[in-house]
């Protein structure tokens, strides 16, 4: 939940729409997420905060704050390790051996980075800053959605004119559009359905439209224009590994505003149901909600 309660996180809300009694265990029941071995999730964040990390000031005249790639490497597993350390005070034997494939799959995705962004412009830094935007629902209790925009990337007109020819006119980007992109790094495999990410006809999941759509709203809030999309880029892959999102158009708008309509009627009426999913075994609160599952669970993240 966002710092006031009249406030709600972009996260809460994808919690929501993945599944309504996974909001109401984060919100209303008192009970924390399981996270102390969660090192898939642990990955995700401490990989994202890295690559923040490489764009500290450094009095060298070089990309990056290290040296080398086999210096940030190096430097990677140094902060992993004090990050399981404290993420879990006693590893058991299994949790090193998660722990450690987990940081190898880090590795590989801040190689990938440092090689596919050595020649690119700097991101905005924009780190550990809130945004809100207000919202206004009947029977919602919030009045602002917040989040942070960890990654603004500066894009390119000639890429812009390939991925989005119709936000272009004579040449520039037409009123209202900045040359920014709100960047996810995402350190997992990618989903099956972007697999075929050049065929027209890509199926989006709702989760992300919805995650797309609030990001530019966040943005849209905060600088006054839209960006240019909503960029996911797969960092375990060395190429082909993008997909943009656009989040300004106005299905996925109506989308996130029927989450919203959905949310208002739950908390209104106390009644959160569940979304029963073979992803139920990646969720924190499995023990609680479908013990009846954890036995057969052998956990295969990936
Ligand atoms: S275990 Fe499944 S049904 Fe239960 S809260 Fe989690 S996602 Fe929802």
């Amino acid at each position: 939940m966002g710092k006031t309660k009249s406030e709600v996180s972009v996260s809460s809300v994808l919690a929501y729409a993945r599944c309504p009694k996974l909001f109401e265990f984060l919100n209303y029941s008192g009970i924390k997420p399981r996270q102390n071995d969660n090192y898939y999730l642990l990955r995700g964040v401490e990989v994202s905060k890295f690559i923040r990390n490489l764009y500290q000031k450094h009095p060298g005249n070089r990309k990056f704050y290290y040296y080398s790639i086999e210096t940030a490497i190096k430097r990677w597993y140094a902060v992993w390790d004090i990050a399981t350390k404290v993420s879990s005070k006693a590893l058991s034997f299994d949790a090193k051996k998660v722990a450690k494939e987990q940081s190898k799959i880090g590795a590989v995705c801040i190689k990938n980075y440092w090689v596919q962004n050595l020649d690119s412009p700097d991101p905005l830094r924009i780190k550990k800053i809130v945004y809100v935007v207000p919202i206004k629902y009947d029977g919602l209790p919030y009045t602002y959605l917040s989040g942070k925009l960890d990654h603004i990337v500066p894009s390119d007109i000639s890429w812009i004119k390939t991925m989005r020819p119709e936000i272009i006119e004579k040449g520039e980007l037409i009123k209202g559009y900045s040359h920014n992109l709100v960047v996810k790094y995402s350190t997992s495999t990618m989903d099956s359905v972007f697999k075929e990410k050049r065929a027209p006809s890509t199926i989006l999941p709702d989760e992300l439209k919805i995650q797309a759509a609030m990001n530019v709203m966040l943005y849209k809030q905060q600088f006054g224009t839209y960006p240019v999309g909503y960029l996911i880029y797969w960092l375990r892959y060395e190429s082909d590994n993008q997909f943009l999102i656009k989040g300004d158009l106005k299905e996925y708008r109506d989308l996130l505003d029927r989450v919203f309509q959905r949310m208002a009627k739950s908390i209104t009426d106390h009644n959160f149901r569940k979304n029963l999913t073979p992803s139920c075994a990646y969720c924190d609160y499995v023990f609680q909600c479908r013990p009846e599952i954890v036995k057969q669970l052998s956990l295969p993240f990936t």
